[in-house]
């Protein structure tokens, strides 16, 4: 036998729609079967509540209710409405629930985590351990070649002494009693309900009997920690190594996370590097470009001999081919580039001032400057238009 609506909220039948709407809330979250697991009685009240306020809450339906009762509405959207209703089968109470406390933020404000039915946050769960970030320095020659580094970081592991349990070796849990196992506790002034951690057992819906001394029962320690990376070969800034199961350690039985190291290439006194090239500015005296000659050029692979051409200028880039970067994902490893820059004696002896003098009388009777010809050609079209 259906009960009275008003009744079952606690109501009157003279109660203002803010009244009704303030005692569903303080009902709704008193039975609300993520407060009450495996309770079906509480889960069968919270239907009934909800239904009750679908219908007190609504104007029309409130009209029709006060004067056909029960008979204008069906539990069951199977048959149609009843006699003079018309309403159909009732909704969710779940979605009536979150209309009324409004933003699913609202709801987790008073069940914590999820923000769902059934995604109750279970005091015991596995709990997995952070991503850890590690940021590591390294010199140029170490991107190119690749290198074993050892690092070693402050993190959270799991506790050895205790599995992570957090609990004594031998000794157990039990259900905490002041919240039952939820891990929150309900205060209620009067119509606004506050759900607090609980104190007792700290979120944790359990009391650990003895806890793990070495780790005061948290299951894990925060503990320093030393490892052995590889880099690879062709690192640049940037690139994240994922070491898999080296980050934070779970508790109680959760996977740890991991740690991704972080790479920061430190600059070179000689070499730039451009993707998997790598530049080198290279001096030669003006004798060595003109005569053409070999100098000795460094690469990350040690020093080399270089051809420069005859008539070399400033600025000509010269390719050493393969000895760059070798590629992180395989295949043709960089070149290496040569930017020559010619380099003008500072100050000249006086010998070397009458050869000089003697060479320039020479090059005014022979022109062979191409870029200076062409430079003047374009020069004097310019000023014939002044
Ligand atoms: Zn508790
Ligand atoms: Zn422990």
């Amino acid at each position: 036998m259906a009960k009275d609506y008003y009744e079952m909220l606690g109501v009157s039948k003279t109660s203002t729609p803010e009244e009704i709407k303030k005692s569903y809330r303080k009902l709704a979250i008193q039975y609300h079967p993520d407060k009450n697991p495996g309770n079906k009685e509480s889960e069968e009240k919270f239907k009934e509540i909800s239904q009750a306020y679908e219908v007190l809450s609504d104007t029309k339906k409130r009209a029709t209710y006060d004067q056909f009762g029960h008979d204008a509405f069906t539990r069951s959207g199977r048959g149609g409405a009843s006699s003079g209703g018309g309403f159909g089968g009732f909704h969710d109470p779940y979605d009536i629930f979150s209309q009324v406390f409004g933003s699913s933020s609202v709801f987790e404000e008073f069940f914590g985590g999820g923000g769902g039915r059934g995604q109750r946050r279970s005091a015991s769960a596995a709990q997995d351990g952070a991503d850890l970030r590690y940021d590591l320095e390294i010199d140029f020659e170490e991107a190119v070649y690749g290198a074993d580094k050892k690092i070693s970081f402050a993190r959270l592991q799991s506790c050895l002494n205790c599995n992570g349990t957090g609990s004594s070796p031998g000794s157990g849990k039990t259900t905490c009693k002041r919240c039952g196992g939820t891990g929150f506790t309900t205060t209620s002034h009067s119509f606004i309900s506050m759900r607090q951690t609980c104190p007792s057992c700290r979120g944790a819906g359990q009391i650990i009997e003895k806890p793990c001394p070495k780790c005061r029962g948290e299951g894990r320690v925060r503990a320093e920690k030393n490892i052995q990376i590889h880099i690879p070969p062709g690192v640049d800034t940037g690139s994240r190594l994922r070491v898999a199961g080296e980050g934070e350690g779970g508790a109680n039985g959760g996977s740890a996370g991991d740690l991704y190291v972080v790479i920061h290439v430190r600059s070179h006194e000689v070499f730039q590097r451009d993707g998997l090239d790598i530049m080198c500015e290279v001096p030669i005296d003006f004798a060595t470009a003109a005569l053409g000659g070999i100098v000795e050029v460094p690469t990350v692979s040690g020093k080399t001999k270089l051809k420069i051409p005859e008539g070399t200028q400033s600025g000509t880039i010269l390719r050493i081919r393969e000895k760059g970067i070798p590629s992180l994902h395989g295949g043709r490893r960089g070149d290496q580039h040569i930017k020559i820059f010619v380099e003008v004696p500072a100050k000249l002896s006086k010998s070397q001032r009458e050869k000089l003098e003697e060479f320039a009388k020479l090059e005014r009777e022979k022109n062979n400057h191409p870029m200076i010809s062409s430079f003047m050609e374009k020069a004097k079209r310019f000023l014939k238009g002044e």
